[in-house]
């Protein structure tokens, strides 16, 4: 018979309450109860029939509870994942695991009997498999160039996310995201790092960055996140030798334009009231070939389920911690890069 655990969250706000839900489609996995400090999410947690813990302590003292969900504010992981840890419990900790690579090394160090898992929920993205499925395939020749963006056009939230202590600013919040899916899909050195940020309507902290990651015969990796955008960029943009690949939003809608005749080379001259081009004529349609795009379908609940594998002792975790401590390093380095406005070197 299949081991059932339990499960409860530090910390009951937006992603908290995704987590619940999700969980209530898991097998074998519940949620036992919840500790927030606002009185209005613990009263909500009672009327959803969960339990209102008074505190961290109380749950760690719960024989019953397995496993910890902490979703606080960033400055509040640290914290809550070794006490967590202390007590022999497994955790899962939201991203950024913390603010500073230095603390997630000390959160590593305190696994002892249990073990820290870190939701890179973000790694089950179908646009991001459906990007890795297009290099794994070689559609497009070598790719030299990708750019991954998302964007938005109302700010930075109003909460804590807009504040320097909490750990708020889009380099964490989305970056984290993006730079661990670049890392997935290139693992090998980064020669440079070039960072820009931008504080359009947060002097805080950043509302906004572009990094320019150089991948060691690999290609030029842009991240850009945006909160002040009206006009909707491409989440992907592929480069490659023989073709492109775009995939325009979170639903998919995309395509690869690849080559098919490259001896063909002839084009008509664009005139443009200014001038003439030949080398910004678009081909024409007998030299290219327009594919759908190699859509990935993926299930999220695949990360509960690596994780309650794990607590059996019988997979090892998907998410490695080594990869989270790296993107946390790098994003550091973003920090630097942006600050002296200079080209940095990374590992
Ligand atoms: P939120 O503000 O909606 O929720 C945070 C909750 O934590 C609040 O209810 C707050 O009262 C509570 N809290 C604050 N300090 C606490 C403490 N010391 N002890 C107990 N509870 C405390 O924020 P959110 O959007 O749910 O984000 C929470 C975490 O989840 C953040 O780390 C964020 O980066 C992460 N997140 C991850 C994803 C993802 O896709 N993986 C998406 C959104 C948020």
């Amino acid at each position: 018979m299949a081991r059932e655990f339990k499960m409860a969250i530090v910390g009951f706000g937006g992603m908290a309450n995704w987590h619940r839900e999700l969980v209530e489609t898991i097998d074998h996995l519940t949620v036992k109860g919840v500790y927030d400090i606002k009185q209005e999410r613990m009263d909500y947690a009672k009327e959803l029939g969960l339990k209102a813990y008074e505190s961290l302590d109380d749950i760690l003292a719960d024989d019953e509870i397995d496993l910890v969900l902490c979703a606080t504010p960033n400055d509040v992981h640290k914290e809550v994942v070794i006490k967590t840890l202390n007590a022999g419990k497994y955790v899962l900790c939201e991203k950024p695991a913390t603010m500073h690579s230095k603390d997630f090394e000390e959160m590593i160090a305190a696994q002892k009997t249990s073990k820290l898992f870190v939701h890179q929920n973000r790694r089950w993205d179908e646009d991001y498999l459906t990007v890795r499925n297009i290099l794994d395939k070689k559609m497009l020749g070598p790719v030299f160039k990708i750019e991954s963006r998302v964007h938005g056009s109302r700010g930075i939230p109003g909460d804590w996310r807009g504040t320097v202590e909490h750990g708020g600013g889009m380099v964490l919040d989305w970056g984290v995201h993006l730079l661990d899916q670049a890392l997935q899909m290139f693992p090998g050195k980064i020669t440079s790092v070039y960072a820009t940020e931008t504080h359009v309507t947060n002097e805080l902290v950043d509302d906004g960055f572009t990094v320019n990651l150089q991948f060691e015969n690999g290609p030029l990796f842009v991240v850009e996140v945006g909160t002040s955008n009206f006009i909707n960029l491409p989440r992907w943009y592929v480069m490659g030798r023989d073709g492109s690949a775009v995939i325009e939003d979170w639903d998919l809608s995309g395509k690869c334009v690849c080559i098919t005749d490259w001896d063909k080379n002839d084009a008509v001259p664009v005139k443009t009231t200014a001038g003439l081009t030949k080398t910004m004529a678009p081909r024409t349609e007998d030299t290219i070939s327009t594919q759908p795009l190699p859509i990935v379908h993926s299930d999220i609940r695949d990360h509960y389920k690596n994780l309650m594998a794990v607590m059996e002792g019988k997979e090892e975790q998907l998410i490695k911690n080594e990869e989270v401590l790296r993107v946390l390093r790098l994003m550091e380095c973003i920090f630097e890069s942006a600050e002296k406005n200079q080209v940095m070197p990374f590992e």
